[in-house]
């Protein structure tokens, strides 16, 4: 049917016109003008998939998962050739829990007691500054509970029950559109193309769909590394995160899972090296042991088993995506918004926008609803994310000691303090201006 009438537009342009210049681009045929059996064996040689989804991280596979639910026949691209190892997001929230429930998705989860506090600590072994319980359950709104568990995990495990429809190696680089079909890569047709492919991600960049908010408000290093010994001396403060803040180093430790020793620390990149461009650190990825000093400066030499897994940077940003779909185009999770850590909002917003979405598509209801609705919850997202970071700097302003490290801190204070206002207000219809560079805030 779709077929049909993708091949009616072609033979009707080269009617209409000396040849078809679109669809001559398009092949590997050498011939100017083609014949209509050409261009129906063109078309029928390409492979179709009515509901295509780009990226294979937490939020294609959940989309993936309610789709096979729904009998909507799908596959998922993932352009690595493996699923992420990186354990980045390690909190589900309670509606996110309802949703793995509801497709009955288990997980391997550890006791979320040992993960219900944050920890300030001038160093590990001894009494903590300060000691705040994060999670608590709110069993008015819901019949789960929280939990926790590294996103590399929690990919491996999701992957099941549609390991099928995932083609790993296949990157999309190249989308366009006839009539109401959508070409990609040259040999594939499908009607509904999901852009699930991250904040980086090349469907919205294509479709040029702008952010809004500030893409790099902070920069870190983020070391991904085991260490048992880690976890036995940190045992005493049942932590999720621990922020060390001594003479030495400022950062924070994320313990992502007990039994076998993953964690991560995130250092500012200002404050470690006083240079926040990439490029100009790059080598630090590199430098293994120069990585194991660091971590041994933030635990002051108290493990020796430490083990790098990897080490990369990561540009925090708060923005969304002032469009959520365009030509069966659609966006989801990161692909549509960023977020700052604080308040673990970032995965489970993804997770929430896919089910919302899942369940649009099912119904053929129109997904502007989908766009109005989850494009609504992401800024009330980030604007949380945005105060619980605020407050977690005002904590950490108040246990720095060191006076240069103290001015980092008030300037990215005042730079976020900026964004509160000027891009929130901008967004939301307010006439409000102070500073110059809103610009620097409204593009990406
Ligand atoms: C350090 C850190 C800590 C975090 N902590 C939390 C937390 O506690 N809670 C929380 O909710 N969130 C957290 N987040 C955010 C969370 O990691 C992201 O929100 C989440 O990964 C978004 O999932 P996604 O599936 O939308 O995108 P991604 O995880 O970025 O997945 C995108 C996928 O698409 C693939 N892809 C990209 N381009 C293409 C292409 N052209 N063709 C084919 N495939 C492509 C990529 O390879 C990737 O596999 C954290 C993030 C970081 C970095």
């Amino acid at each position: 049917m779709i077929y049909d009438s993708y091949v009616k537009l072609c033979i009707q342009q080269e009617e209409d016109t000396d040849g078809c210049s679109e669809i001559v681009n398009l092949g590997s045929a050498k011939t100017e003008l083609y014949k209509k059996d050409d261009y129906q064996q063109y078309i029928i040689n390409m492979v179709h998939i009515p509901h295509l989804i780009v990226g294979a991280g937490p939020v294609g596979l959940i989309l993936g998962h309610y789709f096979k639910r729904f009998n909507i026949p799908f596959q998922i691209f993932e352009k690595q050739s493996f699923l992420s190892a990186h354990p980045s997001a390690h909190y589900l929230n309670m509606r996110t829990m309802e949703i793995l429930d509801e497709l009955n998705i288990q997980l391997p989860l550890e006791n979320i007691q040992h993960f219900s506090n944050y920890v300030y600590l001038r160093r590990i072994g001894e009494q903590p500054l300060n000691s705040t319980r994060q999670l608590i359950d709110y069993k008015q709104y819901s019949y789960t509970s929280y939990a926790h568990l590294p996103q590399s995990l929690f990919v491996q495990h999701v992957q099941e029950g549609i390991r099928d429809k995932i083609q790993l190696n296949k990157e999309i680089k190249k989308i366009e559109f006839k009539d109401k079909i959508i070409k990609v890569n040259d040999d594939i047709t499908c009607d509904y193309l999901y852009g699930c492919d991250g904040l980086n991600g090349f469907v919205r960049d294509y479709l040029k769909i702008k952010l809004i908010g500030n893409r790099d408000l902070q920069r870190f290093l983020n070391i991904h590394f085991t260490s048992k010994q880690l976890v036995n001396r940190l045992e005493q403060y049942n932590s999720m995160l621990s922020f060390i803040y001594n003479s030495d180093i400022t950062a924070v430790i994320i313990k992502h899972r007990i039994e076998d020793g993953t964690f991560a620390i995130q250092i500012p990149l200002d404050l470690l090296t006083g240079k926040t461009d990439i490029q100009e650190v790059q080598h630090l990825k590199q430098d293994h042991v120069l990585i194991k000093n660091l971590i041994n400066k933030t635990l002051r030499n108290q493990v020796n088993d430490i083990e790098i897994k990897s080490v990369g940077f990561w540009r925090m940003g708060a923005v969304y995506a002032e469009q959520y779909y365009k030509n069966n185009c659609v966006l989801v999770g990161d692909a549509c918004h960023g977020m700052p850590p604080a308040g673990g909002f970032g995965m489970n917003t993804g997770i929430q926008d896919a089910q919302n979405l899942a369940y649009k598509v099912k119904e053929q209801k129109d997904l502007l609803y989908y766009q109005q609705e989850r494009q609504q919850i992401a800024q009330d997202n980030i604007e949380t994310a945005l105060k619980f970071y605020k407050k977690s700097l005002d904590i950490a302003k108040s246990f720095t000691f060191d006076i240069n490290k103290l001015k980092i801190y008030q300037s990215f204070y005042e730079k976020h303090s900026r964004f509160f206002i000027l891009g929130w207000c901008e967004t939301r219809g307010i006439s409000y201006r102070i500073g110059s560079n809103l610009q620097e805030n409204i593009s990406e």
